[in-house]
């Protein structure tokens, strides 16, 4: 029996692969113009960091996590997010001192054990970046306009969504919080049963619900923009106004919430009407409580996580394969060891070469051009070498040209060129 791979975990198959390492190339191309710098961080932590940072009470320490004793009876678990891990690395190495905001980006595979459907999995991949230490709201816009600028150089602009929204401070959100769950628990009879449960542990979460049943009554409920106090309205106000300043496009939803309480202010999503249920391709805000809640300083943070799997799939149609510059045959082990290093200088140039080993025939050789798709094919025998000559063979016309084997490597070079 052959043994196959974890149900919701995937393998990235070289077909795929120039779309990802497209997605890494903009992303840090963007990321860097704005100055941020990249941290790599380990896949596991110890469990306690995620139980803090994520909240015991939320779905994905509850339920989602891959936590396992190691052999010394330490408590461990694959990363569900990056974020905790980050802020981990920040107040461990006492990046505070360094002039802010601290700006990170880091990428990696992350783990949840959720029900597998399309764009959902149990192994992921993010995107992560964060901005430390400073809670301009201008920081917000420029987390934003970064995010806005990544999709923008993929050439998904004009599939996408920017939505957002403020989920005020200490100060208001504990009074909207109370006359949320008043208005819930008067239509509880209404609500779906997972929405009744949130009413009394997380009554914002409940604003989240997608279920069509529950729509007419979370449509009517109060709304959190229009109950924050004059500081976080003037914070919204400032945020929007820098977006505009930019030009960024996005629409405000009232209903944009995240599920833990040291989120404050700005909070946002990017999606997509192309992916069905899971739409969710990026999202993002403000958690300003959450670096002093894991022991560290008083530092303001924002950032955001994009789901690349869920971009991969939009740009599916884009994947480019990768072609030699051409295959060069020798035939006979004599032109085998006057091409080698030949073919070792042009690969050394950062041209893509595929070579025979001078034992099959010629004619399984070009069929093997063939199936590669390589565009020239370089054939060189007992006569070529007698004479110092290689035949560059053109695939698709059948045209040969013979070039000296001195001027071989140069030629090649050319032919990558084009390329
Ligand atoms: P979150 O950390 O839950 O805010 O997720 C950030 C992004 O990761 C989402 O916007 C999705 O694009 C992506 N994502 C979250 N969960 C999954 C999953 N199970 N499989 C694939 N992508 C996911």
């Amino acid at each position: 029996m052959t043994i196959r791979s974890v149900r919701g975990v995937h393998d990235i198959l070289p077909a795929e692969a120039s779309v990802w390492q497209r997605l890494e190339r903009v992303a840090r191309r963007v990321f860097e113009a704005y100055g941020y710098r990249e941290i790599r961080l380990p896949m596991f932590e110890r469990t306690e960091l995620f139980a803090r940072a994520i909240g015991e009470v939320t779905d994905i320490v509850q339920k989602e996590m891959y936590t396992f004793e190691d052999r010394s009876g330490e408590s461990l678990t694959l990363r569900p997010e990056i974020t905790a891990s980050l802020l981990r690395a920040y107040i461990e190495h006492g990046m505070h001192v360094q002039p802010k905001p601290v700006r990170l980006y880091a990428f990696g595979p992350v783990f949840r054990h959720e029900r597998p459907q399309a764009g959902r999995y149990r192994q992921f991949h993010q995107i992560d970046a964060e901005a430390l230490g400073d809670d301009h709201p201008a920081v917000d816009a420029e987390v934003i306009a970064m995010l806005v600028e990544f999709f923008r150089q993929l050439g998904l602009a004009d599939r996408l969504a920017l939505e957002i929204n403020s989920l005020g401070d200490a100060a208001c959100r504990p009074g909207f919080r109370e006359r949320l769950a008043a208005y819930l628990r008067q239509h509880a009879a209404e609500l779906c049963e997972e929405c009744r449960e949130r009413t009394e542990r997380n009554p914002l979460r409940v604003l989240d619900c997608k279920r069509a049943e529950c729509r007419p009554v979370l449509d009517r409920a109060p709304s959190l923009p229009d109950h924050l106090c004059a500081a976080c309205a003037e914070n919204f106000g400032r945020v929007r106004a820098h977006l505009d300043a930019m030009g960024i496009r996005y629409s405000i939803n009232p209903r944009l919430v995240r599920g833990l309480d040291y989120y404050v202010r700005t909070a946002f999503e990017v999606t997509t009407t192309e992916l069905g249920a899971q739409n969710a391709l990026a999202g993002g805000g403000r958690y300003d409580g959450l670096i002093a809640l894991l022991g560290g300083t008083q530092d303001a943070a924002t950032g955001f996580a994009i789901g690349m799997e869920r971009v991969v799939l939009l740009l599916a149609g884009e994947a480019q394969p990768v072609r030699p510059a051409a295959l060069v045959i020798p035939i006979g082990e004599r032109a085998l060891e006057r091409l080698l290093p030949i073919v070792r200088d042009v690969r050394a140039r950062g041209v893509g070469i595929d070579v025979g080993y001078g034992d099959r025939k010629l004619r399984a050789e070009l069929q093997r051009a063939n199936k590669l798709g390589v565009e020239h094919t370089v054939i060189v025998g007992d006569a070529e070498l007698d004479r110092e000559e290689a035949i560059i063979r053109e695939m698709k016309s059948g045209q040969q040209r013979t070039v000296p084997l001195a001027a071989l490597a140069a030629d090649l070079v050319a032919l990558g060129g084009q390329a």
